[in-house]
């Protein structure tokens, strides 16, 4: 059997078909231009090859409520030209195929848990940072829903006392994470893209105080067993012993450091599978596992 995978990102649509036992046998890469554009050229990929059900990770917001009328659709994305495009029905209305979706870092934290990192484990976040934040949360082998889905990156943080901008970048918040932490974020505050800032810049301590508050929030809050950073920004490996250090200091001994394992660096990790979490999550949302 073929399966049919997309990791819909914000500027980019990565889409595979993959055989019985998760192997792309075929990827293509389009960017993400409007819907009417963008559609045509996935569909066209997809059609005659044979897949019988296709998984979506999705950047969202994504109503993912099945007695909802607008199941599998954008809802109110920066994207305007995507706000409430029914991503899930378009696929399934040209494909005649069922069609799977969650939200992208859903899915790949599906993926980690699965066939990552997290492999062994019993829950984990995986948490995406780049030109947005998010974070999905997996317990015992099911992405976590509830009223929507966790929206990880906007949950609100107190600002460094150090930082230029303390309010953030956010249009929606005052202070939340990714307002003060996504690669934009840090590319309006100093001037300089995440790239170009050198190891030594105190960009990276401010960066690793923000991600070091998501994780005591997550563990306070959700107590994963494993937290998993991917995206652009943590392309920038020196930021995981900071953060890692900065989260044991916010910590300040509440939980014990034995708790976990090995100790913060087997904690705090980078994907298990590299840059393929996104596009294998999508994979097993419709294979199963
Ligand atoms: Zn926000």
């Amino acid at each position: 059997m073929l399966y049919g995978a997309l990791e819909a990102g914000g500027t980019k649509m990565v889409l595979a078909v993959m055989n019985d036992l998760g192997e792309p046998l075929e990827s293509i890469s389009v960017p993400t231009r409007t819907p009417s554009e963008t559609m045509p050229e996935m569909i066209a990929f997809f059609s005659g090859k044979g897949i019988t059900s296709l998984g979506i990770g999705s950047f969202g917001p994504l109503d993912l409520n099945p007695s909802s009328p607008g199941y599998g659709s954008v809802t109110e994305s920066p994207k305007l030209s995507w706000r409430h495009f029914p991503l899930r029905q378009a696929f399934a209305d040209a494909l005649r195929i069922p069609v799977a979706i969650d939200t992208d870092v859903n899915a790949a934290a599906l993926a980690e848990y699965c066939l990552g990192a997290a492999r062994r484990k019993k829950s984990c976040l995986y948490v995406t940072v780049g030109t947005g934040i998010g974070g999905g949360l997996i317990i015992h082998g099911m992405p976590v829903h509830g009223l929507m889905h966790p929206e990880i990156g906007h949950i609100l943080l107190p600002p460094h006392p150090d930082d230029p901008v303390p309010d953030g970048f956010c249009p929606y918040h005052r202070h939340c994470l990714e307002g003060l932490a996504s690669g934009p974020a840090v590319e309006k505050r100093w001037g300089l893209s995440g790239r170009d800032l050198p190891a030594d810049h105190p960009a990276w301590q401010l960066e690793a105080h923000y991600l070091a508050q998501l994780c005591v929030n997550a563990i306070m809050a959700f107590s994963p067993e494993m937290i998993i950073f991917g995206g652009g920004i943590m392309q920038q490996k020196h930021l995981f012993p900071l953060i890692r250090i900065e989260t044991l200091s916010l910590l300040n001994g509440y939980i014990p450091e034995s708790l976990f394992g090995d100790g913060m660096s087997s904690y705090i990790v980078e994907p298990g599978l590299g840059t393929a979490s996104g596009i294998t999550g999508a994979y097993l949302l419709t294979r199963g596992r």
